[in-house]
């Protein structure tokens, strides 16, 4: 895979970081270039990803599903199967082992939902190492079971209650917290965002997802026509695709539509957005013609973030990987009738890509083959699908 060694990808990605920052992600760099092909590091990362985590995660043929629509075969990748219930803890191990390599003490990472702070929790807790995660104090009251989650698995939760008291504060408070203690300190960021070398970092150890598909497809005597992944920050989309880049393979990223693109209720940073720096990174952005972030929704949680990964502004540019957007109505119908069809309830960051599946099947040869990479179960979703159903039947 390719490493873009001042961190660029086109004109994406780089290191829009303050000057206290620099030594920090240079030896973060050093670090990761040097430990990503050791030995012994890889082995015990799979290690780790095998007997921990349950890797390799099986490519599922959704037969059922795939017979309704009438048209091209459907294979899930399940990493919904994973411990902790999705992708995120490709990462997590990843990282926090490296940082078990530098010498750190300290982990700090920050959270949405809390899913990737309860993936670092749960990291950190299996490789003996201490973790602190910063959250908006409002998504400390909406996501409480979280919080508790992460106290059970040893970590130390610190609200912010600053700004809007979500995400993008409990971020600045993270690099705030990194800056006064680089020394000691190991930044575990979630998703393939930031500076350089976090974007391809996360790609990397979420790359597995990718490279396990293209070996299960030969092992069916298959090569996969499409494939198709849903993105947030992007690392579960960029670990999909990044192996299969070189291929002939369709490649599709599905973000979230929410009420529409026209209601400016979404999180389509890519179909609707423009380019900015934000969070250490050139990319594209949901902003203001001002530059001030703009406020996103979806339905998923974990979809809701104002930027994306720098390596996928470049891939759509370049238009190696289309980029569409699936409403929060076409996702909870994707949610229901995989759950209906196959027996399992996907994420609702899933079902968007799901949701896009659906439609592209539909209209493909049944030699045809769509692999979705299905990134999250989605137990934790089911009150929300609720309220959505009860909501829009009275309206
Ligand atoms: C966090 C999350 C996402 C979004 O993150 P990416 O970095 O875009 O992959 C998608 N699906 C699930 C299940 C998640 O938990």
């Amino acid at each position: 895979m390719r490493y873009p060694k001042d961190g660029r990808f086109g004109e994406f990605g780089g290191r829009f970081i303050p000057e206290t920052l620099v030594p920090a992600v240079e030896e973060l760099e050093e670090n990761y270039l040097k430990f990503k092909n050791d030995k012994e590091f890889k082995a015990e990362l799979d290690y780790y990803l095998r007997v921990y985590a349950g890797r390799p995660t099986p490519l599922y043929y959704a037969k059922n599903l795939s017979e309704k629509l009438g048209g091209a075969r459907i294979y899930l990748k399940r990493e919904d199967l994973l411990h902790g219930g999705a992708h995120k803890i490709n990462n997590t191990l990843g990282q926090a082992l490296l940082a078990k390599k530098m010498r750190r003490k300290r982990i700090i990472a920050e959270t949405g939902a809390g899913q990737h702070g309860v993936a670092t929790a749960m990291a950190c807790a299996a490789l003996g190492m201490k973790a602190e995660v910063y959250m908006g104090s409002k998504d400390t009251i909406r996501q409480k079971l979280n919080v508790f989650r992460m106290n059970l698995l040893g970590a130390q939760v610190h609200p912010v209650g600053s700004g809007s008291r979500t995400l993008k504060d409990a971020i600045n408070e993270a690099i705030r917290d990194w800056i006064a203690n680089v020394e000691t300190t190991y930044y575990l960021l979630g998703s393939a965002v930031g500076p350089h070398p976090y974007p391809v970092m996360v790609r990397d150890f979420q790359s597995v997802i990718g490279e396990e598909i293209r070996s299960q497809m030969r092992g069916i005597g298959r090569t996969p026509d499409i494939v198709i992944a849903c993105v947030g920050g992007g690392s579960n989309a960029i670990g999909t695709f990044c192996p299969l880049v070189e291929t002939d393979a369709e490649i599709i990223g599905v973000e979230a539509a929410g009420r529409g693109l026209e209601s400016k209720k979404h999180s389509a940073t890519l179909s609707a957005g423009s380019r900015g720096v934000l969070h250490g990174m050139m990319t594209y952005l949901l902003q203001d013609k001002d530059g001030q972030i703009a406020k996103t929704h979806s339905i998923s949680a974990g979809l809701d973030y104002p930027g994306v990964g720098p390596e996928h502004s470049y891939l759509k540019d370049s238009r190696r990987v289309m980029y569409h957007a699936a409403t929060d109505g076409d996702v909870v119908d994707a949610f229901l009738m995989l759950t209906r069809t196959e027996g399992i309830i996907p994420a609702l960051e899933s079902a968007h890509a799901v949701a896009w599946a659906i439609k592209v099947a539909r209209r493909r040869r049944r030699s045809e083959s769509v692999v979705v990479t299905l990134s999250g179960r989605g137990d934790k979703d089911v009150e929300e699908v609720q309220n959505y159903l009860n909501r829009n039947v009275k309206d």
